[in-house]
């Protein structure tokens, strides 16, 4: 039998849970706590419950699914976990320290089913869609690895949908992760340091306009006209650039004072880095009057991928071009290359430059 996964839980579906069990709903508070406020992975450390139940948790029940496989340091501080799941499949977590804060980089599901030619995560194709506790659970890891189990975290934690998978196709388990994490009582991460990042599943794009707190929205681009992406994402075959925009045209009424939503630009050299593509995009964001950001994203290559990444000069160029067009564009400084924890790289790959710190 498998347990139930409590990490996965709303308050309220927490407060039914020990219903069940023929206990008082504040079981249900104290449990939330427990696991979301003071990160705790085991039911054993939740000595404030009358020993009996812990026994009846413990049969039924658990907050600790993600078994920790290896965790890989880089010489830039980040650090990348590879768990595996009860089922045995790769989830892949990334914890990028920065001065003010910390982002983690959760992923949405085992593998990914979307076949973009430049990230090697496609190359694992899909296992399977996690849970909403997995990917609470990836945070909650992260985070006790970084400052010991259950110790407050000195800075605020940002969390981007930017690992493995496309969010946007395990939509339900999301937001429901967003949820969870949102409580005070919990994790407290609240949607607006949230971001996560599409493919482009357009219905969803629609959707996710339409959901009450909710997080922030990038979506990643590679190219500027629809030959080029469908070559680097096929996605684009079932929604192409103009649906795209649309879907964006009607998102843009749900954005807040002062928020944009981002595109992501992987800058492939000689694939869609030049002066002619830097053109192409303005005129696709100007001509769509998107209140949007782009952030450019030097590739990141691992074997076998078949790009390089722009030099610095031209993607220098290319921003120069948005720039002059009124486009603001961040070019964004890879993490984590060395363990292939960058962008584009998560592919529950062992062998890396560094060598994996004890689990
Ligand atoms: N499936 C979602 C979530 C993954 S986000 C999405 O596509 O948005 C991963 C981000 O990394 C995307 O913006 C993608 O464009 C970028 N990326 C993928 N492979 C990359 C690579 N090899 N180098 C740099 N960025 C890459």
């Amino acid at each position: 039998m498998t347990k139930l996964h409590l990490t996965g839980l709303l308050p309220s579906e927490l407060a039914d849970y020990v219903t069940s069990l023929d206990q008082p709903q504040y079981r249900g508070k104290q449990i939330f706590a427990a696991i979301h406020g003071r990160r705790m992975t085991a039911f054993d450390q939740l000595t404030d419950l009358p020993r009996d139940l812990r026994a009846r948790l413990n049969e039924q029940a658990t907050i600790s699914s993600l078994k920790l496989e290896s965790r890989y340091l880089s010489s830039d501080g980040t650090r990348r976990y590879l768990f595996k799941t009860q089922d045995n499949l790769p989830v892949e977590t990334v914890f990028i320290p920065e001065e003010r804060r910390d982002t983690i980089c959760f992923s949405s599901q085992s593998g990914c089913p979307l076949q973009c030619t430049f990230c090697l995560t496609a190359q694992l194709g899909l296992l399977r869609n996690l849970t909403s506790g997995e990917i609470v659970e990836q945070i909650i890891c992260a985070l006790n690895d970084a400052y010991g189990a259950g110790v407050e975290t000195p800075r605020g934690t940002n969390l981007v949908g930017m690992g493995a998978g496309e969010p946007f196709l395990n939509f339900e388990a999301l937001i429901k992760a967003v949820r969870i994490m949102k409580e005070p009582a919990g994790l407290h991460i609240v949607p607006n340091r949230i971001t996560v990042s599409t493919a482009g599943v357009v219905p969803k794009i629609r959707e996710l306009a339409l959901t009450e707190d909710r997080p922030h929205l990038a979506i990643s681009l590679a190219a500027p006209n629809d030959e080029l992406r469908a070559q680097l994402m096929p996605i684009n075959n079932k929604w192409p650039i103009k649906e795209l925009m649309a879907a964006c045209k009607d998102f843009q009424v749900s954005l807040k004072r002062g928020e944009r939503f981002t595109f992501e630009y992987v800058m492939l050299r000689g694939v869609n880095d030049s002066d002619d593509h830097a053109r192409q995009l303005a005129g696709l964001m100007r001509r769509h009057a998107l209140r949007a950001k782009i952030n450019l994203i030097p590739h990141n290559p691992a074997e076998p991928l078949p790009y390089q990444p722009s030099s610095m000069e031209r993607v220098e160029a290319f921003r120069a071009i948005l720039d002059a067009a009124g486009i603001d564009s961040f070019v964004r400084r890879p993490r984590g290359r060395d363990i292939l924890a960058a962008c584009g790289q998560l592919a529950a790959r062992g062998e890396v430059a560094q060598s994996p710190i004890n689990a």
